[in-house]
């Protein structure tokens, strides 16, 4: 999943963004936003590798470490903004991350991934995430209300997942407007797949975004329950155990 850095003919050089802030939008849940030298191309809901220089253990020789962010700004912004959590101590790559002055830099690789909105206008969209899973949501979210401006709103189903603490990162989001239905399960509460088949359009695409147990549980209980696996985007949040 992770893009490598190396030097060859056919590996686009990374880009370099220089960090500007962090904010803290949750407990555990930063926002980091970083200016760019050169306008980064992407559709919104994709994802980048960050590179930054890590200190090596006892304060040795520092080394380069990466790691996946979704990116939550939309291509139109001047900025990059992504999500991390981050509880203490934290793993060295996101304690350098959290030491960032304004002005530093880091690396980032061109955007990819398929958690994107379809070109069918009308098509359902149903999203299915896991706590900061719910970044996946964002930059697609400001792209409907961008499309919308000229036609008709998509349909836009949310089912969360999330911590009691959470609520904030989806209700402090300007693009809310976009969200048709909105379904907060708060842990410990389970979410139900019969209650996400029972309510669903039809000919939804369908999103599940969290980690790799969660997307791949989830992912079968839809196609158990008769949903056709070309309908649904699997979105791997890989490091997290829990999320
Ligand atoms: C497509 C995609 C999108 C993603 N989007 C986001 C996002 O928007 N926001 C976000 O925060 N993350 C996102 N992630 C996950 C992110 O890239 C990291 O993998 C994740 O944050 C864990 O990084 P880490 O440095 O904390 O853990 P790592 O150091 O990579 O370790 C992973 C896990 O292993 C365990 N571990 C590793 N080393 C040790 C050790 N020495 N001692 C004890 N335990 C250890 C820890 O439990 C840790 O959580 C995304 C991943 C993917 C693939």
């Amino acid at each position: 999943m992770r893009q490598a850095f190396e030097k060859g003919a056919d590996v686009p050089k990374p880009i370099t963004l220089r960090f500007v802030s962090k904010i803290k939008r949750a407990p555990g849940v930063w926002e980091f936003c970083w200016r760019h030298e050169r306008r980064v191309e992407f559709n919104p809901g994709q994802y980048a590798d960050f590179e930054v220089a890590v200190l090596g253990a006892g304060g040795g020789r520092s080394h380069s470490e990466s790691r996946t962010f979704t990116i939550v700004s939309h291509p139109t912004e001047t900025t990059v903004r992504f999500w991390m959590r981050y509880e203490q101590p934290g793993s060295p790559y996101k304690r350098a991350l959290m030491k960032l002055v304004p002005g530093q830099s880091v690396g980032m690789t061109a955007p990819i991934g398929t958690t994107v909105l379809p070109p069918e206008r009308t098509r359902p969209l149903v999203y299915i995430a896991q706590g900061i899973g719910i970044a996946s949501v964002l930059s697609p979210l400001a792209e409907c209300v961008r499309q919308a401006s000229g036609g008709s709103m998509r349909d836009v189903t949310i089912w969360w997942i999330r911590r009691p603490d959470e609520q904030q990162l989806l209700d402090t989001n300007p693009h809310q407007s976009a969200i048709t239905r909105r379904h907060d399960i708060v842990r410990p509460q389970r979410l139900d797949v019969t209650d996400v088949v029972a309510g669903l359009p039809a000919h939804p695409l369908i999103f599940i975004s969290g980690t790799q147990y969660f997307v791949a549980a989830m992912g079968d209980d839809l196609q158990r329950a008769g949903i056709d696996r070309g309908d649904i985007i699997f979105d791997y949040y890989e490091g997290y155990v829990e999320l």
